[in-house]
This record gives C-alpha cells, structure tokens and sequence, in this order.
C-alpha cells in the first residue's frame, strides 16, 4: 500500500475543493480503515465549503458522507466488521452512546455527535478512518455505486418519511426532486402513500413520475394553489428536500387540516428562517417537524428496501478530478439524481 492517497481537500470556505496526495490516515483504538468504493456528492457538501451554515466545517477538510467502501485495516480492539467486509459510512460519524438521546433512539440529536465529511474527514479520497460502531454492514452482492447514495439521501429521506407520521393510502408532497428527493419519492411509494411531486426542473419531474408520483407540479407555477386544486383539501404531509426558502414556506399552506411537514432541506444564512401563519398552525392542528439524517437502525432499515428492490437511486459516476464542474452543475440545478464519485 502507498502511503499517500488521492483526496478533495477544502483549505478555507468559498474556495474550490484541491485534488491532492495527502498520507493515508491510520486508525486508532476502535477504529477501520475503509478502502473508498464510491462518495454521493450531496449538496451538504457544497453548503460546507460555502460556509452557509452557522456551525463552520473543520479545515483543511476532506468532504464527503455517501461512502461505500471495504475494510481495510483494522485500529486496535478492532475484529469486526472484518478485512474485505463490505461497509457504508454515513453523515453520522459517531454519537456519545450514553446521553438521553442516544439511549432513547435519538442518536441523530446528541449534543456530542460527530459529522463524517463536516467536523471530521470524509469520503472525497481513497480512504478514511471510521469508529468500528458506526459503520454499516451491506448486504452481499449490493452494487456499492447504486448504494452509496442511500447513505444520506436514502436514510435521511426513510426517518423523514417516518416522522410525517402519513400512514398508507394518505398524500405525500416531495418539494425537492433532487438527489435526496428521487429517493423520497421511492421510499414513499414503497410505504404505501401517494406522491406529488414539486420541483423547478421538468426533468426531475419526469424522474418522479416514472416512480409512481401521480401529481407532478411547477415550482414556479403556483405550487399551492395548484396542490390544492389537485388534491381537494391539500396533502396529509409534505417532505421539503429543496434548497430554496420558498419552498419550505409554501409547504406549510398545502397541507390538509392535521397534515405535518418535515423541514429537511437547510438552505442555511439569510434563507434559514421561515414565516408561517400561527393561527393556521393553530386552528388546524398543523405540525412543522424536522428530520436530521437517521439512526444507525434507520439505516439498516433503509438499506433493507434497496436489497428487496423497491428502491433504486439513478446515479451517475463521475471521477474525483471533477469534483468542482459537479459542483458548478449542482449549483445550477442541472445534476438529475445523484453523481457518484467512482473511486475505485
Ligand atoms: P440537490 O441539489 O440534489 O436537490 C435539490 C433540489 O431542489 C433540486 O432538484 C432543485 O431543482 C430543487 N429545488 C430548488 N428550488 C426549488 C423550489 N423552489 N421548489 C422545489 N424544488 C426546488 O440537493 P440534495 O443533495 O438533494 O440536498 C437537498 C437539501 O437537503 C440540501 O439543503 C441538503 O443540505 C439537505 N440535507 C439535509 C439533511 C438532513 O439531515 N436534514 C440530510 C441531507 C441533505
Ligand atoms: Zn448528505
Ligand atoms: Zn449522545
């Protein structure tokens, strides 16, 4: 093994990412080392090296938290998962294991947690350290570029859904068709609910009616009035993957009496505060919850639909030398599911 590897470093925020040789990292007590297979670009990426969210990423820093990969090498007290094991590594790089949260099945909001790709190295290089605990088992004979994306996109999306509290045979709105949303509007058909789905971009659209979303509507053309008028008394829940502020206070007035929506998409700086009508939020018992990310169970859970087929992110493998283009065509809206960063 050489002892450097290829990596995408940020130095300071606002700047592009650096391909570079970096040493290859050794992991300590408790902790793998993963050899990279495949890393979603995920636009929490570009919100860090933007610098949009109040909490700033740890530099210099290696980006990325939709990894696959395989073992290998194991940190002291490490016997598994064990050498060659094929593993996914998360956003949640690790929790404190013993606050309220954590023994609750809240480990998603520990206070003491910590972001893979964010306050610690990612997956935009040759390999990684990860805490043994925290890295997922995956199915044999999975396709670990189709399945990278199910390691943010796919998770996050599964506990939002769950959170909406909609129940089988209810509407689900998808604000947002992009690469959390193509997956949303999967796990939603998989659950039973019947899906509209909103976005700018026709294409996206397109993407989601080919999964069963029966309503497909324009951002730009009146959303609510036209969710409305679709579904006679609005949606029982709205998941909002999108990016723009717009959408987030547009959710809250398609929903039904009692509907709920889940904040999932962080749009962060001026973009991070909504205004919503309290008497509606009170008069018709509306619910506004988020979602952050998901348990080390909802991901397995989430990975189960992905080995049974009902799920099956559209990906797009890129190399890591074009990193900063992908960026520049996530900014634009122009990347149709999810780019996957083939690494080896
Ligand atoms: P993406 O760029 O792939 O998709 C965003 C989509 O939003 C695009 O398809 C875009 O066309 C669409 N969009 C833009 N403006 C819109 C509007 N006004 N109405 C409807 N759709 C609109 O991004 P992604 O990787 O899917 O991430 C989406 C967001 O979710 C980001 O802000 C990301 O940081 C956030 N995120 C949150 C969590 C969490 O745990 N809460 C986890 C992962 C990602
Ligand atoms: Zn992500
Ligand atoms: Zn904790």
């Amino acid at each position: 093994m050489s002892q450097t590897m290829k990596a995408a470093v940020l130095y300071a925020v606002g700047e592009p990412l650096r391909i570079e040789q970096v040493p290859i990292p050794e992991p300590g007590p408790g902790e793998i080392l993963i050899r990279i297979a495949a890393c979603g670009v995920c636009h929490s990426d570009l919100h860090a090296m933007d610098g949009d969210w109040s909490d700033l990423p740890t530099l210099p820093l290696i980006p990325g938290h939709e990894i696959t990969g395989h073992v290998a090498a194991h940190g002291s007290g490490v016997t598994e998962p064990a050498l060659g094991t094929a593993v996914g590594m998360p956003w949640m790089y690790s929790a404190c294991g013993t606050c309220e949260f954590c023994l609750g099945g809240m480990e998603t909001i520990c206070a003491r947690r910590e972001s893979t790709g964010y306050s610690k190295q990612g997956g935009y290089a040759e390999y990684m350290i990860a805490p043994a605990a925290f890295v997922s088992n995956i199915p044999d004979g999975t396709d670990l570029y189709a399945l990278a994306p199910i390691l943010c996109a796919g998770v996050t999306t599964y506990r939002g859904l769950m959170r909406s509290h909609a129940r089988p045979g209810q509407w689900v709105a998808v604000m947002g068709i992009g690469g959390l949303g193509h997956v949303a509007v999967q796990y939603a058909i998989a659950m039973g609910f019947r899906v509209a789905a909103i976005d700018v971009g026709a294409d996206k659209l397109e993407l989601a009616r080919g999964y069963g979303a029966e309503v497909l509507i324009n951002a730009l053309d009146n959303p609510v009035e036209t969710v409305k008028q679709q579904i006679p008394g609005g949606v029982h829940a709205v998941l909002v993957t999108a990016t723009a502020n717009a959408a987030f206070e547009q959710s809250v007035k398609m929903l039904r009496p009692g509907g709920t929506v889940v904040f999932i998409g962080l749009p962060g700086g001026d973009a991070d505060t909504v205004r919503a009508s309290i008497s509606s939020i009170s008069g018709w018992e509306l619910t506004i919850t988020g979602s952050n990310i998901g348990t080390r169970q909802d991901l397995n859970e989430a990975i189960a639909f992905v080995a049974r087929g009902q799920v099956k992110a559209q990906v797009s493998l890129e190399q890591l030398d074009n990193i900063n283009d992908i960026f520049d065509r996530m900014r634009k809206g122009q990347l149709v599911g999810r780019t996957i960063l083939k690494i080896s």
